[in-house]
């Protein structure tokens, strides 16, 4: 799954491009994943001036001038490419978007979606707040000492389960958390309690410093991401534990061992994780 560095790559690429732009039309290819749904859609989202695209956690937020926002979740494979004005739609492709730019004219945005389980949503104002505060600090805007502190309480729960909950800390899913966690010298299995204040710390700074290695290699694509050029990402070749299973560690040669932790796969060294 797309994580902040990947959002957040997406995210600069649509804002540069698409500020200042109004949407023109809206072809739904797909119904399903779009709420409201249909016409509603259309309706809501024709007309509309775009005065930024923001992102929070993982959710990319097209902030229009009335006050209005289009969320859209990648999820799984979710994405938005700049396409030609000619291009014959595909498969998985869901909704085509015109917009109208005061420099750059008309351009057009494809949303595609191969597992269908990325979402797009019209937001007042009050409902984009709700959203907004409901998840935990950015990782890239909060302090060291701050996004520490996020991992005190509750004291049974497995340090890695906390990095990848959103309201505990915002955008980091399965592969940062795991390669944060190596980072740190500490197995993911590890609960609250039996952290130290100085290994909240170091993995806090981890946590940061992975993610702004990963963002100035536009994310990683260990699977289906691409950015809105169409492009993988080019961190996959720095992932130090994440999809490694049986191959040897980066730092002691021993092989990095994969288990099932809260339903998904964990990877860590026995030997640099304590
Ligand atoms: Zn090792």
């Amino acid at each position: 799954m797309p994580e902040l560095p990947e959002v957040e790559t997406v995210r600069r690429q649509l804002d540069e491009r698409l500020r200042d732009s109004s949407i023109v039309s809206v072809h739904i290819f797909q119904m399903g994943r779009e709420f409201p749904s249909g016409k509603k859609l259309i309706d809501a989202l024709v007309g509309k001036r775009i005065l930024h695209i923001s992102r929070r956690a993982k959710l990319l937020l097209w902030d229009f001038t009335d006050g209005m926002t289009m969320s859209a979740h990648l999820k799984m494979t979710g994405r938005f490419v700049f396409v030609d004005e000619h291009v014959k739609n595909g498969k998985h492709d869901r909704i085509l978007f015109e917009l109208q730019h005061p420099l750059y004219g008309r351009q057009f945005v494809m949303w595609s979606d191969v597992r269908k389980f990325g979402y797009i949503s019209v937001l007042s104002k009050k409902e984009r707040e709700e959203i907004v505060s409901s998840y935990g600090p950015e990782p890239l805007t909060t302090s060291v000492e701050k996004l520490a502190d996020c991992f005190v309480l509750p004291k049974t729960r497995k340090i890695k389960s906390a990095i990848l909950d959103q309201k505990t800390i915002a955008g980091v899913g399965n592969i940062y958390a795991d390669e944060a966690l190596f980072r740190a010298g500490i197995l993911p299995m590890r609960t609250l309690g039996d952290i130290s204040a100085s290994e909240r710390l170091s993995l806090a700074k981890n946590i940061i410093e992975i993610l702004e290695e990963s963002l100035l290699q536009q994310g990683t694509s260990s699977h289906d991401y691409v950015d809105t050029q169409g492009k993988k990402g080019g961190f996959l070749d720095f992932l130090r534990v994440y999809g490694r299973e049986g191959e040897a560690c980066r730092t002691c040669a021993e092989p990095i061992s994969k288990i099932i932790l809260n339903q998904r796969g964990t990877h860590f060294c026995r030997r640099c994780q304590k």
